[in-house]
C-alpha cells in the first residue's frame, strides 16, 4: 500500500463523528472514531445510560485517540479503564482493507481477540474508524465528599477501608496535595476555598449507585468511622449537585492552573497499591533534593495506583533550565518507578517522548514480540512511524 490511502483514511476521520446506533437493551453503542468523548457521554444519559471513560480532555478527546491510547481518568477503579468498554471494533489495515468486527457481545471466546491488539496500540497497527462499546446503568443517586487528610499514606488507608466496607459504590478517588487546590483557585478564582484552614493532602471522594442503595447514608457512617480511626481532620460533603461541581471543580480546575505555570515536568506512572505512599515520599525527596527552589506536586487516581508526580519550577526559570529540569527529573522518577516494580505510563501511553525510557525499562523478549506483531500488520512502517515501536530494529532482516 502506497502512503496515500492512509493519508487518506486520516482525513476522513475528520467526517466519521456519528453514533451509528444506540441500544438500550443491550447496553451497548456503536460509535464512529472521529466523536468527542463528551458528546457520546451526553447522547447515552440521554437514554438513561452511562458511559464512564471520563477525563479532563472529554470536550475535545475523540474515541479513535481513547481507544488508541487506552484512556483511564476518574472512573477506573469502578468500571475499569477504555479497554474494558470495548466489545467490538472497525480497523483500517496498513493495507487498505477493512476489519469489520462490531459485535455487542458481553461473551465471546473464539480464540484470540484481535480487538485487543488495537486498544492502546497508539495507531501504530491500524486505524480504527468505527466502535461497539459497553454501556452501563447511570447512577441514580450520588455523594461527594472532600477529605482533609494529613499524609498519601492515610490516602491509601482509606481507600482500602473504603473498598472493604463500601465495595463497588466508590466510583471516585482523587488525591491532591494543598497546592492543587492553590492551582485551581489561581485558575478559577472565584471558587471558594472550602475549608477553614490549609491541609496537607485532600481526597475527593464519590459513591454511586442504583435508586435503592442509600449511598449518601453510606458515605456519612464511612466518614464517622474513619474520622474516629483519626484518618480525616475535616470533610465536607456535598449538599446538592452544584456544591458537588463545586468541589469537582477543584480537581478539574488544577490542571488549567498547572498549564499557567508554564513548561514543567509532568508524570504519569503507577506502582502496587501496596507501595504507592512510600514511592511518593521517595520521589518527593529525591525531586525536591535536586530541585530545592521548585514545587513538587503528587496527585491522581491513587486507588489505581496512578500517581502524577509534577515539578513546577519558579517563575523565572528559563525554558532551557524548565526543559533540562524535564529531563533530569523524569530520570529520577523513572529510576524510583523501576524500583518499586511499577510503569512509566499508567494513562498516558508511550508515543514519542517516552519510547526510549520504555524500551531501556522492557524485557528485550517483550521489544522482539512488540517488533513481530508490527511487522505482521505494517511491514513496511506506514502507520504512525517512531511512535511506540521502533521500527529501524524491524525493518532489519
Ligand atoms: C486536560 C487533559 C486531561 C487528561 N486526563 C487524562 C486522564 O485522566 N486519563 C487518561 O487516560 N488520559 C488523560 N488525558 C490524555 C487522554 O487520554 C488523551 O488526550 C485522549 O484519550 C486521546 O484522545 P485524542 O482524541 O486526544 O487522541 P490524539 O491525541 O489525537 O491521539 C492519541 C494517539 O492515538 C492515535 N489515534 C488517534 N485516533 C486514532 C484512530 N482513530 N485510530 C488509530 N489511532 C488513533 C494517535 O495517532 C496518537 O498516537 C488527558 C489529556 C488532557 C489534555
Amino acid at each position: 500500500m502506497s502512503a496515500e490511502p492512509a493519508a487518506k483514511i486520516i482525513l476522513s476521520l475528520e467526517r466519521l463523528k456519528q453514533i451509528r446506533c444506540i441500544d438500550v437493551e443491550n447496553s451497548s453503542v456503536v460509535v464512529e472514531a472521529g466523536c468527542v468523548l463528551a458528546t457520546l457521554q451526553n447522547e447515552v444519559a440521554a437514554k438513561g445510560l452511562l458511559f464512564p471513560v471520563s477525563l479532563g480532555a472529554e470536550g475535545s478527546c475523540q474515541i479513535g485517540g481513547n481507544i488508541s491510547t487506552n484512556a483511564g481518568g476518574i472512573n477506573v477503579l469502578r468500571y475499569g479503564m477504555m479497554r474494558e468498554q470495548v466489545l467490538g471494533l472497525e480497523v483500517v489495515l496498513a493495507d487498505g482493507r477493512l476489519w469489520q468486527n462490531l459485535k455487542a457481545l458481553r461473551k465471546d471466546n473464539r480464540g484470540i481477540d484481535l480487538n485487543q491488539l488495537f486498544i492502546g496500540a497508539e495507531g501504530v497497527l491500524g486505524v480504527v474508524t468505527a466502535a461497539s462499546l459497553r454501556l452501563w446503568p447511570k447512577p441514580f443517586r450520588v455523594a461527594t465528599a472532600l477529605l482533609a487528610l494529613e499524609s498519601v499514606a492515610d490516602a491509601v488507608r482509606i481507600y482500602q477501608l473504603a473498598r472493604q466496607q463500601c465495595g463497588d459504590v466508590m466510583t471516585a478517588f482523587e488525591l491532591m496535595p494543598h497546592l492543587a487546590l492553590v492551582l485551581a483557585q489561581e485558575a478559577l478564582p472565584d471558587l471558594a476555598f472550602p475549608f477553614g484552614s490549609a491541609h496537607k493532602n485532600y481526597v475527593l471522594l464519590e459513591f454511586s449507585g442504583a435508586e435503592l442503595l442509600d449511598v449518601e447514608q453510606m458515605l456519612s457512617v464511612f466518614m464517622e468511622r474513619i474520622f474516629e480511626r483519626g484518618l480525616i481532620v475535616d470533610a465536607v460533603v456535598a449538599q446538592s449537585t452544584s456544591q458537588a461541581d463545586a468541589l469537582w471543580k477543584f480537581r478539574e480546575g488544577m490542571n488549567e492552573g498547572q498549564a499557567r505555570r508554564g513548561v514543567h515536568l509532568r508524570s504519569d506512572v503507577s506502582v502496587p497499591i501496596s507501595g504507592l505512599a512510600e514511592f511518593v515520599q521517595q520521589a518527593e525527596v529525591a525531586l525536591q533534593a535536586r530541585f530545592p527552589a521548585s514545587e513538587i506536586l503528587s496527585y491522581g487516581h491513587i486507588g489505581d495506583g496512578n500517581v502524577h508526580i509534577n515539578v513546577l519550577p519558579p517563575a523565572e526559570a528559563s525554558h532551557e533550565q524548565r526543559l533540562a529540569q524535564i529531563i533530569s527529573g523524569t530520570d529520577i522518577i523513572n529510576t524510583i518507578v523501576h524500583k518499586y516494580s511499577g510503569s512509566i505510563s499508567a494513562e498516558h501511553g508511550i508515543g514519542r517522548l517516552k519510547r526510549h525510557a520504555f524500551e531501556e525499562q522492557i524485557d528485550p523478549l517483550h521489544n522482539e514480540m512488540l517488533l513481530c506483531i508490527k511487522r505482521g500488520f505494517d511491514s513496511q512502517n506506514l502507520l504512525n512511524p517512531g511512535c511506540l515501536i521502533n521500527m529501524v530494529d524491524c525493518t532489519s532482516p
